[in-house]
C-alpha cells in the first residue's frame, strides 16, 4: 500500500549538482549525496497506479512501483532483489539512462518540475549504491553447470548482460573484447564525470566470481578467426556495438584538428584510467566547435571544459526544440523538448538550425574556422537561408553526429552474416543471425540506442541462446528484436 498522500505533500526533488566552478576542476561525478530520507520521500510520491505507465516506458520492465514502496518503507534489501529481478546493472542505468520511465510516469502528465514525475532514476541508483555498500551484491554462480559453452563478442552493456544471464543459467561463457579493458562504451565512451569507472569494476568483480571469463585485446575476425569461435563454442553471441561514427565529408575535412567524437573521448578516458599522462587531442586553450547536439556532443562539451577550452560552441542542424513537451509527442511518449544536461550548465553556446558548409584551414594545414549557414525546414527538407553565412573561428572540431552501424570488416565479413537495410546485423525473431548458432544483441543489431535497451536486448538474447542450447529457457525476455520504444 503506497502513501496515499505522498504526491500531494512532497514535491519532486533531485540531488544538487556540485557547483560548476568546483566540478569542472575534476572528473568526479557531478551530483552531491542525496540522503536516505530524501530518497524515501521521493519514493513515497509513487501512487502505485492501477496501470503503471512507467512500465511501458522502460524496455526492461522494471518493477518500479514495487521498489518505490519498498524504499518508502525502508526495506532496501528486498528492493534490490526486485530491482535485480529485471535489471542486471542498475548502477549504470541509474546514472546514465535518460529515463523514459519518468517521461511516462502518470505524475509526469503535469509538466511542472516541482510536481512532476516520480524521481524513479534517483530511487534506482540509491537502491543499488546502498546494496553495494551493505555487501548485498554477491556472486550468484549457477547451482548446476550445463556443459555447454558460449562466446560473447563485445563487452558493452549488451554483451555483459547476456554473459551474466548465460553464466547464471549454467553455460561456460567467455567474453571477447578487442579493447584492453572490459566495458564497451561504458569504459571508453562515457566520461568519468557521468559515471566513475569504479562502478563498472565492482560489477565485473561479481561477474568474474560467478565464472564469466573475459579475454581482452582480442579483435575477433582479426586476431582470432570468427570460424574458430563457431567450432570451439556451442553458440556465439555478437554484441559488438554500432561503432562506425557518422563523418562529415565537407570540403576541408582533411585538415588537422578535426576529429570524430570517438577519437576524442577514449584517450581522455585513458588519462583518467592512468594510462596516459596527457591526451593527444586536447581542448586546452582552444576554441572548440562540436557538430552534433545530442548526448555524445554533450559528453564532448563536458570533457572540453574540464580540459580548459577557451570557448565551446555546440552546433545542431535541427531547430531548437520547445521548452516544454511538444504537442507531437504527448504523454506518455518520449517528449520532444529542450534538454539541458549537466554539461550544458557548465558553459558553451548551443547553436541550432545551422549547417556546416566547409572547414577553413591555415597555412600549416590546421583548421582555423568553419563556414556555416542557417537552415530552415521546408516541406520536410532542410533549405539554406540565403545571406545567413558566417565563419566561426576554431582550433578543434569534434564530429558527434551519431553512428552509421556496425563495423563490417573483420568480424562481420569473416562470419558472412547478412546486414539489414539500416546497416545493422540482420536477425530473426529468435535473435539469430543468418548464420546458424550465431546470435546478435545490442547496438550491433538495433543500431545506435541506449544502455537500457542494450541490457534489455542482452537479457532477451541470452534467453534465446539458452533455449537454443538447452531446448527451453526460463530466462526473461523483456523485449523482442523488433520491439520499439513507446511513441
Ligand atoms: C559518447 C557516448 C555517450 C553515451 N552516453 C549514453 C548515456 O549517457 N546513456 C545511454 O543510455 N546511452 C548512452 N550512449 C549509448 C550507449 O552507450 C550504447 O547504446 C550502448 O553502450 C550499446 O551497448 P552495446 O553493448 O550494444 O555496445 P558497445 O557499448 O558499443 O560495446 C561494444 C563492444 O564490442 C567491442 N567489439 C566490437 N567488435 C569487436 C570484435 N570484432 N572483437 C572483439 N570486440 C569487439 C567494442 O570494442 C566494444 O567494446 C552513449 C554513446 C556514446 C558513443
Ligand atoms: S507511473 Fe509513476 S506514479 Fe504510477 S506507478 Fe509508475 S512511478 Fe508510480
Amino acid at each position: 500500500m503506497p502513501d496515499p498522500k505522498g504526491f500531494l505533500t512532497t514535491a519532486r526533488e533531485l540531488p544538487r549538482r556540485r557547483p560548476v566552478d568546483v566540478r569542472i576542476q575534476d572528473w568526479h561525478e557531478v551530483y552531491e549525496d542525496f540522503g536516505t530520507e530524501h530518497v524515501r520521500a521521493q519514493a513515497g510520491r509513487c501512487m502505485d497506479c492501477g496501470i503503471p505507465f512507467c512500465h511501458n516506458g522502460c524496455p526492461l520492465g522494471n518493477l518500479i512501483p514495487e521498489w518505490n514502496d519498498l524504499v518508502r518503507r525502508d526495506d532496501w534489501q528486498v528492493a534490490i532483489d526486485r530491482l535485480h529481478a529485471t535489471n542486471n546493472f542498475p548502477e549504470f542505468t541509474g546514472r546514465l539512462c535518460p529515463a523514459p520511465c519518468e517521461a511516462s510516469c502518470v505524475l509526469g502528465i503535469n509538466p511542472s518540475d516541482t510536481t512532476g514525475a516520480v524521481a524513479i532514476k534517483q530511487v534506482e541508483v540509491e537502491i543499488i549504491d546502498r546494496a553495494f555498500a551493505e555487501g548485498w551484491v554477491t556472486p550468484q554462480p549457477p547451482m548446476v553447470r550445463a556443459g555447454t559453452s558460449v562466446a560473447v563478442v563485445g563487452s558493452g552493456p549488451a554483451g555483459l548482460a547476456a554473459a551474466q544471464q548465460l553464466t547464471r543459467a549454467g553455460h561456460d561463457v567467455t567474453v571477447f573484447e578487442r579493447a584492453d579493458r572490459i566495458g564497451g562504451l561504458l569504459r571508453y565512451g562515457i566520461p568519468e564525470f557521468k559515471m566513475e569507472k569504479r562502478h563498472l569494476e565492482r560489477r565485473l568483480e561479481q561477474m568474474r566470481a560467478e565464472g564469466t571469463r573475459f579475454v581482452t585485446s582480442c579483435d575477433v575476425g582479426v586476431d582470432l578467426p570468427a570460424e574458430r569461435l563457431r567450432t570451439s563454442y556451442d553458440a556465439v553471441l555478437l554484441a559488438g556495438g554500432a561503432t562506425v561514427g557518422r563523418d562529415l565529408p565537407a570540403p576541408g575535412r582533411e585538415l588537422a584538428g578535426i576529429h570524430l567524437a570517438m577519437e576524442y573521448l577514449p584517450p581522455s578516458n585513458r588519462v583518467q584510467e592512468g594510462d596516459l599522462a596527457a591526451t593527444p587531442i586536447t581542448a586546452e586553450g582552444k576554441r572548440v566547435v562540436i557538430i552534433g547536439g545530442g548526448d555524445t556532443g554533450a559528453d564532448c562539451l563536458g570533457t572540453a571544459h574540464r580540459q580548459g577550452a577557451r570557448s565551446v560552441h555546440q552546433l545542431e542542424i535541427l531547430p531548437a526544440p520547445p521548452a516544454e513537451r511538444d504537442g507531437s509527442t504527448p504523454w506518455p511518449t518520449w517528449p520532444l523538448m529542450m534538454r539541458a544536461g549537466s554539461a550544458h550548465e557548465e558553459g558553451g553556446e548551443r547553436v541550432f538550425a545551422v549547417n556546416t558548409e566547409r572547414f577553413l584551414g591555415d597555412d600549416a594545414g590546421r583548421v582555423r574556422a568553419i563556414a556555416l549557414h542557417e537552415v530552415a525546414m521546408v516541406e520536410g527538407r532542410f533549405e539554406r537561408v540565403e545571406g545567413s553565412e558566417w565563419e566561426l573561428p576554431c582550433e578543434l572540431v569534434l564530429l558527434a553526429m551519431g553512428f552509421t552501424g556496425a563495423q563490417r570488416e573483420g568480424l562481420l565479413t569473416d562470419l558472412s552474416v547478412d546486414i539489414d537495410d539500416r546497416g545493422n546485423v540482420a536477425r530473426d525473431h529468435g535473435w539469430q543471425t543468418t548464420v546458424p548458432g550465431v546470435f546478435v544483441a545490442g547496438d550491433m543489431g538495433r543500431g545506435q540506442s541506449l544502455i537500457v535497451w542494450a541490457i534489455a536486448e542482452g537479457r532477451a538474447a541470452a534467453a534465446a541462446v539458452d533455449a537454443h542450447l538447452s531446448g527451453h529457457s526460463i530466462l526473461p525476455r523483456p523485449v523482442g528484436p523488433t520491439t520499439m520504444a513507446l511513441r
